[in-house]
């Protein structure tokens, strides 16, 4: 099968490559792709910023299609629809973190497109505990937001325990923070999304989603934006999904006192921080990293129940062999979600 593969260590090394077919081992399933989202992880692997081990094929936002079952895995249907959790394809099952749940933060963990092998690719092999059937109604390109979702899950009901009628600030309009406002919108939460003049197209799908306000924080008022929808309270959580130090400073300025702040994006080195407001302001500070497998099961509910749609997040569809072109879309913020699919 083609699959877009890490092949050495090191910034690039990178191209799709004639592999072998994965096998299904004995407690394994074996799913054809259907699509595979790009992700900031994928271009970090890309330039050897993020952990990896080559050769592995990229990838870890999977949807799919049951199509071989292992001797032991017989309560899987062959045809079954599904999303993969990539993450936990290997971990000790024994350390703390493993035993609570958190098998993220497992030493020994090793997750799909960075780890082991991952979903840019026709195939991939997993156990059947990964998968999590896909309602009818839902289609395979949805269900391929289901990983980003899922963090944005935990960042907002378990994390944030946002309650209807609070109002939210979400920061960087990319698709983590449309996945978070599209979440906020649906569990009653009056949300403004801010982002930058590159952040056109992606503050006009905000507006769309259902934020109160979107603003372009170079050209606009946010300020003023977030006095008319609080009533010059400020808001009482912020989800900070830029990775910019601007960005961060803005989600505290914008905060009530006792407010809520939730880290969900990477700034990938150290920044100027204003801690005073924390003590003035008496603000609670909290990251989230990714999810566990209760954080799935409770969005496959969201799911099941209809009271999510995704669709209209994807923007672009390109064949695994166009991945230089997707992964640029990506940087260039003119995408909402890219998805690869198979050759
Ligand atoms: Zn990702
Ligand atoms: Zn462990």
């Amino acid at each position: 099968m083609k699959a877009l593969l890490k092949y050495a260590a090191g910034d690039g090394h990178v191209e799709v490559r004639d592999v072998d077919d994965p096998v299904c081992r004995d407690d394994q399933v074996k799913v054809e792709v259907a699509f595979c989202g790009v992700c900031g992880t994928d271009i970090h692997v890309l330039h050897d910023t993020f952990r990896n081990f080559p050769p592995v094929i990229l990838g870890h936002e999977l949807s799919g299609t049951v199509v071989e079952v292992g001797g032991r895995t017989r309560a899987v249907p062959l045809g079954q629809r599904v999303a993969v959790l990539g993450a936990t394809t290997v971990t000790c099952g024994e350390c703390e973190y493993c035993r609570s749940g958190y098998f993220i933060f497992c030493g020994r963990r090793r997750g799909m497109g960075h780890g082991v092998n991952g979903g840019f690719a026709r195939y991939v092999a997993a156990r059947p505990d990964q998968l999590y059937a896909v309602p009818d109604r839902m289609s395979l390109e949805e269900a391929a937001l289901s990983e980003p979702f899922a963090a944005i899950v935990q960042a907002v009901l378990e994390i944030g325990q946002v309650r209807a009628g609070e109002t939210a600030l979400v920061s960087g309009p990319g698709p983590m923070g449309l996945l978070c406002l599209k979440l906020l919108a649906a569990e009653g939460v009056r949300t403004i999304v801010a982002g930058t003049a590159a952040d056109r197209e992606r503050l006009a799908a905000a507006r769309r989603f259902g934020a109160e306000a979107a603003v372009d924080v170079e050209t606009g008022d946010l300020a003023g934006a977030i006095n008319d929808v609080t009533g010059r309270r400020g808001v009482d959580i912020t989800f900070e999904c830029a990775g910019h130090p601007a960005s961060v400073r803005a989600c505290l300025d914008a905060l009530r006192p006792m407010g809520r702040h939730v880290q969900v994006a990477i700034c990938g080195r150290e920044i100027p921080f204003p801690i005073d407001r924390i003590f003035y302001k008496q603000l609670t500070l909290s990251g989230s990293v990714c999810y566990t497998a209760r954080t799935w099961a409770r969005m496959f509910q969201l799911f099941d129940e209809g009271k999510i749609a995704l669709a209209d997040l994807v923007s672009h569809k390109l064949p695994i062999t166009e991945w230089r072109s997707a992964f640029d879309l990506c940087l260039n913020r003119e995408a909402l979600k890219v998805l690869l699919y198979p050759v």
